[in-house]
Order: C-alpha cells, then sequence, then structure tokens
C-alpha cells in the first residue's frame, strides 16, 4: 500500500466544537460541514458530532441530503439556498433550513407549492456584496415573507468578509447593519463563523457558525490554532520512499528550479499535488520527517515530492513524513504556500485514505 493516509482525530473536531460553544455559552451552533467536512469526511464528522452539534451547516442540497441520511433530527442549514424552485420541495421533504439569498429564489419560494413550510433564513449583504439583500429591499421583503405560507421560521443571516482581520472596520460596519435590522421580527439570527465566534461576542446572537474552527486550524492570519486553544483533526502523512546524495550543483525535481548549493542528502516522499498537496508550494516550505523540520526541495510531482533533509539525523527509506498536521500546522505550510489552510485541507483528494480515530 502506498503510504500515504489523512489521519482525522474524531475526538479533536469533538473538542473544538465543545471550544466553539464555550465561546458562546448559551447560543446555538451549526457545524459547518459543507464540502466534505472541509475535507475531512462528512459522513464521520456528522456522526462524530451527531449528539452534540445543535445543527449543521451545508453549501447545497446535494450535502444537506447526505447529513439528513444520518441525522433524521438535526437542524441542517442551506447556506446559498436552492438553486432551482424544484429544490424547495426537497428542502421542505427533509426539512431543512433554507438561506434565501436573492429576489429569485424569494420568488421560487413563494411560488412553491410545499409538503410543510420551511425555516427560512433571509440572507443581508452586510459588506461582503456576494449573496443577500441590502437593508432596504430586505425591509421591503419582510412582510411578505413573514406572511407567507411556505414560511415557518423567519430568520435573519448574514457573514463576514473580514472577520480573519480582527479589528477591521469593516466587521464593525457589518455588525452594525446586522444590528439594525433587528427592529424587524425575526425568530433567530445567525452572523458568527469562526473568526467572529472566537473574537467578536457580539456578533454571537442565537446561531454561530463554526466551520475552519472545528478542524483546528485558525481562521485568523496572525493567530495560531494553538493560541486559541483548537487541536488539528488532521494528520496528512507520507514516508521516506527513496533517499539519494546529490552533489553541489546537482538539481532537483521538474524544471531543475531547486540546486544544491552543497553536497545534498534528498529524500523522495509519497504525497504529490495528485494528492492536494499544492504544486505551487516554493522550496522550503516546511516538511516534518522522522520528527524533524525540513524543508521542500524543488517542485512538487504529481505523485512525490522532495525534502532537503542534509541536516538532519537518522532518516531512512519508510521514514514517516507529516506534511501537515498534529505536529506541523496546516496553516504553516499554508502560509508558506500563500494560502489558507481552508485550501490546503479541501483539496486533498479523495485518492487519499482516510483513517479515523474515535
Ligand atoms: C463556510 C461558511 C461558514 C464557516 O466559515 P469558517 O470561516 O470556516 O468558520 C459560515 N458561514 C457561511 C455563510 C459560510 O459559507
Amino acid at each position: 500500500m502506498r503510504p500515504l493516509v489523512a489521519t482525522v482525530d474524531l475526538a479533536a473536531i469533538r473538542h473544538n466544537y465543545a471550544l466553539a460553544k464555550r465561546c458562546a455559552p448559551g447560543r446555538q451552533a451549526f457545524a459547518v460541514v459543507k464540502a466534505n467536512a472541509y475535507g475531512h469526511g462528512a459522513r464521520e464528522v456528522v456522526t462524530a458530532l451527531h449528539d452534540e452539534a445543535d445543527g449543521f451547516a451545508v453549501a447545497c442540497i446535494e450535502e444537506a441530503a447526505e447529513v439528513r441520511a444520518l441525522h433524521a433530527e438535526a437542524r441542517i442549514l442551506l447556506l446559498q439556498g436552492c438553486f432551482e424552485p424544484a429544490e424547495f420541495q426537497a428542502a421542505a421533504r427533509m426539512r431543512l433550513d433554507v438561506v434565501v439569498q436573492g429576489p429569485q429564489q424569494a420568488e421560487a419560494l413563494l411560488a412553491a407549492e410545499l409538503a410543510v413550510p420551511l425555516n427560512v433564513w433571509l440572507k443581508l449583504d452586510s459588506g461582503m456584496h456576494r449573496l443577500g439583500f441590502d437593508s432596504a429591499a430586505l425591509r421591503s421583503w419582510h412582510p411578505q415573507l413573514c406572511r407567507a405560507r411556505q414560511v415557518a421560521e423567519l430568520n435573519l443571516i448574514s457573514h463576514f468578509a473580514c472577520a480573519d482581520l480582527r479589528g477591521d472596520s469593516l466587521n464593525e460596519v457589518q455588525l452594525e447593519c446586522f444590528l439594525d435590522l433587528l427592529d424587524l421580527d425575526f425568530d433567530q439570527r445567525s452572523l458568527a463563523n469562526s473568526a467572529a465566534v472566537t473574537s467578536m461576542p457580539a456578533a454571537h446572537l442565537d446561531w454561530i457558525r463554526p466551520g475552519i474552527m472545528l478542524y483546528g486550524a485558525t481562521p485568523f492570519a496572525d493567530l495560531s490554532a494553538a493560541e486559541l486553544g483548537l487541536r488539528p483533526a488532521m494528520s496528512l502523512t507520507g514516508a521516506v520512499i527513496a533517499l539519494r546524495d546529490v552533489a553541489a550543483g546537482e538539481s532537483v525535481g521538474y524544471g531543475a528550479s531547486w540546486v544544491a548549493s552543497r553536497p545534498s542528502r534528498i529524500a523522495t516522499v509519497s504525497c504529490g499535488y495528485a494528492d492536494g498537496y499544492p504544486r505551487h508550494a516554493p522550496s522550503g516550505t516546511p516538511v516534518l520527517v522522522d520528527g524533524q523540520r525540513a524543508g521542500l526541495a524543488g517542485r512538487v510531482s504529481m505523485d512525490m515530492l522532495a525534502v532537503d533533509v542534509t541536516d538532519l539525523g537518522g532518516v531512512q527509506v519508510g521514514s514517516p513524513v507529516e506534511l501537515w498536521g498534529a505536529a506541523l500546522p496546516v496553516d504553516e505550510v499554508a502560509q508558506a504556500c500563500g494560502t489558507i489552510g481552508y485550501e490546503l485541507l479541501t483539496k486533498v483528494t479523495a485518492r487519499v485514505p482516510r483513517r479515523y480515530q474515535a
């Protein structure tokens, strides 16, 4: 068997969910499990949080169906709402909570014949300018939706654009925009993603929506997961599959982009971009070989990558390699690659077997 596996620590996910709940005492939480639970496996994550989570949030109805099959009772929030009118009937049959993020969705809802009314989350565009109604449009839709026979609860939702930048003035603007609408009658309110769960208590309201923090990565550029008390959930581990010495002046990998500046020892590792490791990771990106820090050498290949282990002791063919995880934060690797932990976690491909620790 190829030595590459993504080990998922379900106890860490339960710990991180509990931490999110402690940040917002008395509030309810939608555990965000879109995109296959950020690459961790929606089935296993939903099962692990089955008894704890107040609800789950997903991007689309296909993801919602997967969660509903595992959990008959939980509230399941469809974050982008329905993409076509017929989905409202399916959403009602599955008893989903549905975001309504624009006039086409609102009209389709009001025209739908539903078996049971839906919990509707009217989306406010408080400043992200991606989805949602502006304040004036939301005020004008409110009375009609309040009275509609298709609507059970009428709720308010919005999303932060810069919650990852603590103290950014847009956060306050968005929060105020949200609070300004609360003279209208809503059953439930929800605004906080992971960043706001951990840093903006005024945004907690009725339902928080933690995503990335459940998986033990940080939503912030300047505050680590460990500082937040989070435990990393996924460890991506491979092994050294070959070792060689190269002379000064010799190159390593495609494009010969890395050239040894001294006699060097190169370990070839069983992980490549077809596994989801970023091809654009530069030389020097941290990798843990046998528990010791080393740096990537040269371009990432489809199925392999190379690491400069010249300064490490005891490395052998078969030595374990952590690409990220319990001992090397995914956020550090992401930073070296000019991206965020979210992208690395969600991009681990189906080729990589997931192994679960209860
Ligand atoms: C993905 C998503 C979240 C979770 O965001 P994190 O930064 O991962 O906590 C919350 N709300 C909405 C609308 C989302 O799309």
